[in-house]
């Protein structure tokens, strides 16, 4: 119980199913898995492992077919689309593999619109070191095409940071990116964890990215395969190599 009150986010006998009858698949069978406050944490395991949805349903964009699903103490199980809605505003971030910005805005609109339909300001403090720090201050006027992949996933990241949510989840964030515009973005994400306590849950198929993380936990045909502490790049590759699994 100690260790659940630590617990960013939690999975409990977690199952998702997709289709019926003799389509069905088991995307998720039984997954048990916390994730711990102030700590950034991988998943990893080879396609269709079922990282995608693992997170999603931890999210609240995607519901469980059986199980349960815990972010911090609430329960998302037995919230409707509107409670659903409204915590993914209030308290949870998400960083895409396709940044996700809207085109006809400036980098600072950007940055703030979840914010600004939860009717929320940030604090200009707290905006001045996000803005500083991601290195986006000549930026912020700026609309998505005028930037770069990696400022524009810096902007995405901002995005996240800026309402201080209690997780943020991250889905393939450096997939479109190249590798140096990548190493700067994990490393934004790995400092919000150590400087400010952020909770990062990031998926990913790179035994590198992975490396950013405090920790991996492993996937394979939906169930949790391992649980790697401190990972490197080799000790991700020789895990995944165990799997079976060539690092995808
Ligand atoms: P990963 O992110 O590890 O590649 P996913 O979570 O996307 O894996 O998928 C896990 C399994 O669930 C795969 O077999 C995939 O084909 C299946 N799946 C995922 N989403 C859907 C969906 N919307 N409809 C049907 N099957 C799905
Ligand atoms: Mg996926």
């Amino acid at each position: 119980m100690t260790e659940n009150s630590t617990a960013a986010a939690r999975a409990v006998a977690l199952t998702k199913l997709y289709g019926s009858g003799e389509a069905t698949v088991r995307a998720l069978d039984s997954v048990d898995v916390e994730f711990h406050r102030g700590a950034f944490t991988a998943i990893m395991g080879p396609s269709g492992s079922g990282k995608s949805t693992l997170m999603h349903c931890l999210a609240g964009l995607d519901v469980a077919s059986s199980g349960r699903v815990y972010l911090g103490e609430t329960d998302l199980t037995g919230l409707g689309d509107r409670a659903l809605t409204e915590m993914r505003r209030e308290r949870i971030g998400f960083v895409f593999q396709a940044f996700n910005l809207l085109p006809v805005i400036t980098a600072q609109e950007n940055m703030l619109l979840p914010m600004r339909l939860a009717g929320l300001r940030p604090d200009p403090g707290w905006m001045a070191q996000v803005v500083t720090q991601l290195g986006l201050d000549e930026r912020l006027g700026h609309r998505p095409h005028e930037l770069s992949g990696g400022q524009q996933q810096r902007v995405a990241v901002a995005r996240a940071l800026l309402p201080r949510p209690d997780v943020i989840f991250a889905d393939e964030p450096t997939g479109n990116l190249d590798s140096h515009a990548g190493a700067e973005v994990l490393a934004l994400l790995r400092a919000s964890v150590r400087e400010v306590g952020q909770t990062v849950v990031m998926v990913t198929h790179d035994p590198v990215a992975a490396s950013y993380a405090d920790r991996v936990v492993l996937l394979a045909d939906g169930r949790l395969a391992g649980d790697i502490d401190g990972p490197t790049p080799d000790s991700v590759i020789g895990a995944m190599r165990d799997l079976g699994a060539r690092a995808c």
